[in-house]
């Protein structure tokens, strides 16, 4: 079976010593060669687990970290302490380990050979307090990682390393990313303003601005033949309603859509770019708002942000990296309007017009409708609604001295009615634990109208992303309660800066 992330690795590494003598070292060699092999064929682990000889000193433990370190495609390291291994050992290793490290507490037997256990067995089977050694020295030398422990068998054991591989695909994808801003932000905005150079130190993305003009002119050159194909190809894939059709009379704002998602795409490639932002306030030479265009390139895995929104662009493409494989989906995403309703509170959110099909499973509709903001022609969109089912929305806010994340996970429902008139995908949810807090406790992060929603991905793994990034995560679920959040968002003030050093 072939794993979402094929072209990826992650490395195994068991850690042992010398001292043990060579028959208790093959076995720990077999053994551990059986831990990976499990994780390997394990479904919910989504990329090849490769198995290291077994690492005896120094030396061999500091070469390993930065053969790891140095290849592109590991995505990160696992480590177990079959035996006992002296952690002294393992300083200049972890000094030189620049990937995702999740230490690994197994061991190779369920259960106790209670009727003929001897001290053979103990030495050979000490992960139990090999792994507390190795768990010290990760600790005083402040070794950012995730810590699951349980037989490796268990499928919450391997649903964990799993939630953690997906979170080092996403880590991979922020540091390999090109951000395109077509234009600036959206004038007066403060929210999807930000620290772009900050940005690149902590989560490797390298995010730049192009003049839009440069898209027109690229959009101008498109061949009619092109766009004559990825218009048979909408007419194929959605509902395109008539008067946009072959033959219908505003055809022409459906070439004209196809005409500049080729466009897009061609520049985005041409950069090595996984990720863009847009602006309706500087359009240029630009017919129509991209609209069609956007939503069809998120759903091809491209990163987006709107208003010039970089940073919830980042979120997007790394949602959608972590998301690899699994139902559902990710996309760009507003807090739009609410149903007040007592006790029955939903959150509609939606864009201008971008929104990810990806969020569902049923055949959009391909429209066109006035657009009352940026004086241009009626842009061409795709509405739907997203699947029911649960999700997470998280945004990103500058807090000036850091980056704050904030993470609500909630209910997407279907919406109570068919929405007739709406021109424009949407997702409608409850929030969890309940409107009043959730909404409150938003406002009090200052977290972003702006969001990623995902489908795909839960909550942990964005928590294991926001701590490979070492970036602040606030956490709205159904275990907050206003006071508890209030007195985290304080907690979190002081932390966060004494922990970025003097
Ligand atoms: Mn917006």
């Amino acid at each position: 079976m072939s794993k979402p992330y094929a072209d990826r690795e992650v490395w195994f590494l068991t850690g042992s010593q010398s001292l043990y003598g060579e028959e208790t070292l093959r076995q720990v060699a077999e053994q551990s060669q059986e831990v990976a092999r499990v994780l390997d064929e394990a479904g919910d682990v989504p990329v090849r687990i490769v198995w290291k000889p077994v690492l005896k000193d120094t030396e061999s433990i500091r070469r390993a970290m930065i053969d790891a370190s140095s290849d592109d495609r590991v995505l990160g390291v696992i480590t177990w302490m079959h035996t006992f291994s002296p952690s002294k050992m393992w300083i200049k290793g972890l000094d030189q380990l620049r990937k995702p490290l999740l230490h690994l507490h197994t061991q190779a037997n369920v259960e106790l050979p209670w009727d003929t256990i001897d001290f053979d067995f103990m030495n050979l089977n000490q992960a139990a307090h090999g792994d507390r050694e190795h768990g010290y020295i990760q600790s005083r030398m402040g070794i950012a990682r995730t810590t699951v422990a349980g037989h490796v068998t268990s499928p919450v054991v391997q649903a964990r390393v799993g939630a953690w591989v997906r979170a080092a695909a996403g880590w991979a994808a922020t540091h390999e990313m090109r951000l395109v801003r077509f234009g600036d932000n959206m004038r007066y905005v403060a929210v999807t303003e930000g620290d772009k150079t900050e940005a690149e130190i902590t989560f490797g993305v390298s995010v730049n601005t192009w003049g839009v003009n440069e898209l027109v002119e690229a959009v101008e050159a498109v061949a009619d033949a092109d766009v004559d194909v990825l218009v048979a190809q909408y007419e194929e894939l959605y509902d395109v309603v008539p008067e946009l059709r072959l033959g219908g009379e505003r055809h022409e704002s459906l070439r004209y859509a196809a005409r500049q998602e080729i466009a897009i795409e061609g520049f985005l490639t041409a950069l090595g770019a996984t990720a863009f932002t847009t602006t309706f306030e500087d359009l240029g030479g630009l017919r129509q708002l991209p609209g069609l265009a956007v939503q069809r390139l998120m759903a091809k895995g491209y990163g987006f942000g709107a208003e010039g929104d970089w940073k919830t662009a980042v979120l997007v493409r790394a949602a959608k990296v972590m998301g690899e494989g699994l139902p559902g989906g990710a996309s760009l995403m507003e807090d739009y309007t609410y149903d007040m309703t007592p006790g029955a509170e939903l959150i509609l959110g939606a864009h201008m017009l971008e929104v990810c099909p990806s969020l569902t499973t049923s055949r959009p509709t391909v429209e066109i409708h006035p657009l009352g903001i940026g004086g241009k022609e009626d842009p061409v969109r795709m509405v739907f609604s997203t699947d029911a089912g649960p999700g997470v929305v998280v945004a990103m806010s500058d807090m000036r001295d850091r980056f704050r994340l904030t993470a609500n996970v909630v209910d997407v429902v279907t919406p109570p009615a068919a929405l007739p008139h709406l021109p424009v995908a949407r997702a409608v949810w409850q929030p969890r634990p309940d409107f009043t807090t959730s909404a409150e406790a938003w406002l009090t992060a200052g977290a972003a109208h702006h969001t990623v929603l995902s489908t795909q991905v839960g909550l942990e793994v964005f928590e294991i992303f926001a701590q490979l990034a070492r970036t602040e995560l606030l956490v709205i679920d159904e275990h907050t309660t206003r006071r508890g959040f209030a007195d985290q968002v304080r907690w979190n003030q002081v932390y966060y800066r004494i922990a970025q050093g003097l």
